[in-house]
């Protein structure tokens, strides 16, 4: 590519609010194949809501609410946020906790009232030696319908589980569908479950699901993509999606998202909107057509 042609497609970009970082950002975007979506806050707006709460026998539901939200009130989790939202809303005291914990890419632990208490991923629990058995079903249920289920236990004992729901953001249908056009792949990658990536993967039209991937192996999945000979991009939002977003051929990071993924990218979606992809891509061919 010229330097002429390169500045004038960097400038377009700039006036729809596409942040091009470098020239060979904007000569690579063309080429891509393959484009990996980060679920929440990405594909989702970011902005969980708790829709319901199931205590296991012996416990209430604002008795289990309590003590869930207590441990995760130091976490900075979405998860986190929504369950303390839900636990306000109801009116709800939040006894102190100690002993936070974080388990990065799992959930957290904390000591309530002088009890243990577990909350995060079914995977969290059975490494702490306990059974999800009674847990699993509303688990299920709740991430058929493509929320995230938050497992409790208080005291080695399983307590319950709450349900967390992130919307759709409302051009992310049409975006997949547009990259879909551009005979592009696309691909979920989330730590979130198997079932809740993939009830939000048919909402939005994603063929391809990478789940339950742990924060330090995002950038893995990408390089593994590249190994099969594709040309990844990858648009995050998250401090957890920054290697992935360095990994890529391509990273593009959403405009409202941490400054660590903006840092990490090499395209900024201002609109915080995935049609921004569509439109980095689209000028990446116009200006490469332009040139050779
Ligand atoms: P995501 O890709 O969804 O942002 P993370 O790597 O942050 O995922 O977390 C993976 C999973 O671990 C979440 O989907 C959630 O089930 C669980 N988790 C992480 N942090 C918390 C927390 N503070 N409270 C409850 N669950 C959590
Ligand atoms: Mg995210």
């Amino acid at each position: 590519a010229t330097p002429l042609s390169v500045m004038v497609g960097t400038g377009k970009g700039a006036r729809t609010g596409i942040l091009i970082r470098s020239a060979e950002a904007l000569e690579t975007a063309h080429q891509l194949d393959t484009v990996v979506l980060d679920k929440t806050g990405t594909v989702t707006a970011g902005k969980p809501v708790l829709t319901d709460i199931r205590p296991a026998d012996g416990l209430t539901v604002d008795g289990l609410l309590a003590l869930v939200a207590a441990a995760e009130a130091d976490s900075e989790h979405p998860l986190a946020t929504a369950i303390l939202a839900g636990a306000r809303r109801r009116g709800l005291e939040v006894p102190a906790a100690s002993a936070f914990d974080s388990v990065t890419g799992k959930g957290v632990r904390a000591t309530v009232d002088d009890r243990s208490v577990l909350v995060g991923t079914a995977r969290l629990l059975s490494d702490a030696g306990i059974g999800t058995g009674q847990l699993a079903v509303s688990a299920e249920e709740f991430a058929t319908q493509g929320k995230t289920p938050v497992l409790a236990a208080v005291d080695g004992r399983p307590a319950g589980v709450l349900a967390v729901a992130d919307t759709v953001k409302e051009d992310s249908v049409q975006a997949i569908a547009a990259l879909h056009g551009l005979d592009i792949d696309t691909v979920i990658l989330t730590g979130d479950s198997a079932r809740t990536a993939a009830a939000i993967a048919g909402q939005v039209g994603v063929r391809r699901v990478l789940a339950e991937v742990l924060p330090e192996h995002k950038a893995d999945e990408i390089r593994r993509l590249q190994g099969e000979g594709r040309t990844v991009g990858m648009v995050g939002d998250g401090i957890n999606d920054a290697p992935a977003l360095a990994q890529a051929d391509v990273g593009f990071a959403i405009g409202t998202g941490t400054d660590v993924a903006i840092e990490a990218a090499d395209i900024t979606l201002i609109s915080g909107s995935l049609s921004g992809v569509v439109t980095a891509i689209r000028l990446s061919r116009a200006t490469m057509r332009n040139i050779r």
